[in-house]
C-alpha cells in the first residue's frame, strides 16, 4: 500500500475486502518508488512461497519481469523515440509566463491527466479542469452496483477535492469548444486556454430509443444501476434480458459481465432456476476486437453458467405493453427485467463546435492523441481510432488513462520548450468480471498488426480481487 496509508487502513482495507492475505503500508515510499512508472503503481500479489503471482498494469510477461528486475535497479524514465519541433507557449500580457491547461471532463482521462499535469508544472500554470458533474464515478464499479455490491457514495469522490491539489475545479457544462480563438465557454463563462484537454467521454442516448424510459433500466448510469439492483431484489423468477441497442459501446466486456454477476446474483437468491438470462448484441461474437479466440472463450462461459447468447440481434425497438424487444426481421422476444446498455454519441458539445471527424467521433493521431487544432489534444471515449484490422480502439477507461499520460508528458515537454517523446502504444488489458468472487483478464496490444495481439488469461480469484485493489488504489490516489 502506498506512502499515505497506515497499519490501521491497511488493516481496514484487508477486512473490508476480506483478502485472504496481508497488506502492509510502504511508509516512507520505497516500493512505491521502485514499482511505478511515475505515476501507475505497479500492484504486486505475492504468494506465501515468495513469489509474485500477480501484478497489475500491464498484465504481460515481459513486462512482468522488468518490474521484478527493476526492484534491483534505479528508476529510469521510459522515453520513446524523440520528436523534433517544439510549440512556443504563449505568454499572455498580465498573467507572467504560465500556462493556461484547460481539461474538459473529469472522468477516467481528464482526472489522470489534471494529476499527472499538477504533479510536475509550476504553480504558475493554470489547470483548470470543468465538469458539468461534482463528481467523479469510477464506471466499472456500476456493475457491482447494480447488484449490491456497492453503495453509490463508495464508487464516486467529489472533484472539488482536487482543489486541495491545486487544480481548479469549474462544477458547469461546456456549451462551445471554439479551437480556432482558444477559448470554451460555459453557460456563465469564458476560459481561454494555451493547451485544451477534451476528455468528454461518450454522451448516453437512452432517448433516441423509444419506449427505454418506460421498460429498461440503463446499465450504464448510477440511476439506473440502483433501480437494477432494487428490481434484482424483489425478482422472483422470469426473463431477464441484458441489451446492447447500439454500437459503439464502451466497455465491451460489461454486458457478459453484467449477465455473469446477475447469474451469480439470482443462484444466490434461490430463483435461478426459475429465471432465464439472456444477451440479445449486434456484435457477431463477445469482444469482436479481440479476435476470435477470446469470443470462443467468452461463450464457452457463458454457456457454462446456461447464459443464453443472442449474437447479430440489431435491435430495433421495445414494446413497453408487451414487454418485447424486436430485432430488425425478427420475432419480439419477452423480457420481464430488461437491463440495457442505451446509443453512446459523441457529446453535443463537441458535434456542435465542429471537432467531430466522418466517423461522429473526434480523430486524433493514435499515438499523440494531437487533433488537427495546434495545442488541442482528445482523449478517451470521445475519440474514434481505427486499428490495422479495420475496427476500433474499444472505449475502456484503461486507454483513457494512458493516453492522459501521454498527453500531460507531451504538454509538459512543450512547455519546458524540450522535444515531445510520449507515445502512446496502444497496450492495454479488461477484467471480465464473472461473478462468485472470480474474474478473467484479457491483455495486450491494441494496435498490433494486422490485428490486436490479446491475451486472455483464465479466471480465478486473485483477477477479481487485482480489480478490486484497482477500484481502491483509483478512487484513494487521485483524491
Ligand atoms: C458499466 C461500465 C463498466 C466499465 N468497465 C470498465 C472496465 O472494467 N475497464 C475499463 O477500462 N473501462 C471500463 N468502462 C469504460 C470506462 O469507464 C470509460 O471508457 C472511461 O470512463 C472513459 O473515460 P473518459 O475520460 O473518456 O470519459 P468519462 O470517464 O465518461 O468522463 C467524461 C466526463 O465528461 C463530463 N462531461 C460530458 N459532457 C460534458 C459537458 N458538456 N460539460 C461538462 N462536462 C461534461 C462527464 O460528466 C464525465 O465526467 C466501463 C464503463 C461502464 C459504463
Amino acid at each position: 500500500m502506498g506512502p499515505f496509508e497506515t497499519s490501521e487502513s491497511c488493516q481496514e482495507w484487508k477486512e473490508e475486502y476480506e483478502l485472504p492475505f496481508d497488506v502492509i503500508p510502504d511508509e516512507d515510499g520505497t516500493i512505491f518508488k521502485k514499482l511505478s512508472n511515475g505515476w501507475v503503481p505497479y500492484t504486486l500479489l505475492v504468494g506465501s512461497d515468495g513469489k509474485v503471482v500477480l501484478w497489475e498494469s500491464e498484465f504481460e510477461e515481459e513486462g512482468f519481469a522488468a518490474v521484478v528486475e527493476k526492484l534491483f535497479q534505479e528508476p529510469t524514465d521510459a522515453q520513446a523515440e524523440p520528436e523534433a519541433a517544439v510549440r512556443a507557449v504563449p505568454q499572455r500580457a498580465g498573467r507572467g509566463l504560465g500556462a493556461n491547461i484547460v481539461i474538459l471532463g473529469g472522468g477516467a482521462g481528464g482526472l489522470v491527466a489534471a494529476h499527472h499535469l499538477r504533479r510536475k508544472l509550476s504553480g504558475r500554470d493554470r489547470i483548470i479542469l470543468i465538469d458539468r458533474s461534482p463528481n467523479h464515478l469510477f464506471q466499472s464499479s456500476l456493475l457491482w452496483h447494480a447488484v449490491g455490491q456497492r453503495r453509490a457514495d463508495q464508487i464516486q469522490r467529489p472533484l472539488s477535492d482536487l482543489t486541495r491539489k491545486g487544480v481548479e475545479f469549474i462544477n458547469e457544462e461546456v456549451v462551445e469548444i471554439d479551437a480556432a480563438s482558444r477559448q470554451v465557454r460555459t453557460k456563465s463563462q469564458a476560459i481561454d486556454f494555451d493547451f485544451l484537454i477534451v476528455s468528454l467521454g461518450a454522451q448516453l442516448r437512452p432517448d433516441e430509443v423509444e419506449g427505454f424510459d418506460e421498460m429498461a433500466l440503463n446499465l450504464y448510469d448510477l440511476e439506473g444501476t440502483a433501480k437494477i439492483n432494487a428490481a434484482l431484489d424483489s425478482f422472483s423468477g422470469g426473463t431477464v434480458g441484458v441489451l446492447v441497442t447500439d454500437m459503439p459501446f464502451k466497455c465491451p466486456a460489461a454486458p457478459y459481465e453484467a449477465a455473469l454477476l446477475v447469474e451469480s446474483f439470482l443462484r444466490k437468491k434461490g430463483v435461478r432456476d426459475r429465471s432465464e438470462i439472456h444477451i440479445y448484441t449486434p456484435e457477431h461474437q463477445p469482444m469482436p476486437v479481440t479476435g476470435t479466440a477470446m469470443g470462443e472463450a467468452i461463450t464457452k462461459v457463458l454457456h457454462k453458467r446456461n447464459i443464453q447468447y443472442h449474437p447479430l440481434f440489431t435491435f430495433e425497438k421495445m414494446d413497453p405493453s408487451e414487454r418485447t424487444i424486436i430485432k430488425s426481421g425478427g420475432e419480439p422476444q419477452k423480457v420481464d427485467l430488461l437491463l440495457a446498455i442505451p446509443p453512446h454519441r459523441a457529446p453535443e458539445v463537441v458535434r456542435s463546435s465542429g471537432l467531430i471527424g466522418s466517423s461522429g467521433w473526434m480523430h486524433t493521431d493514435p499515438h499523440t492523441m494531437a487533433t488537427e487544432h495546434e495545442g488541442v489534444y482528445a482523449i478517451g471515449d470521445v475519440n474514434s481510432i481505427r486499428l490495422a484490422n479495420g475496427k476500433n480502439l474499444p472505449m475502456a477507461g484503461v486507454f483513457a488513462h494512458y493516453e492522459a499520460g501521454v498527453v500531460a508528458e507531451r504538454i509538459l515537454a512543450e512547455i519546458e520548450g524540450k522535444p515531445a517523446t510520449a507515445t502512446f502504444n496502444g497496450k492495454g488489458y479488461c477484467w471480465l468480471e464473472l461473478g462468485d468472487g472470480k474474474a478473467g483478464i484479457a491483455s495486450g496490444n491494441f494496435y498490433a498488426e494486422p490485428e490486436p495481439a490479446v491475451r486472455l488469461y483464465p479466471p480465478m480469484h486473485p483477477w477479481h480481487w487485482g480489480k478490486v485493489l484497482f477500484e481502491k488504489w483509483w478512487l484513494r490516489h487521485w483524491f
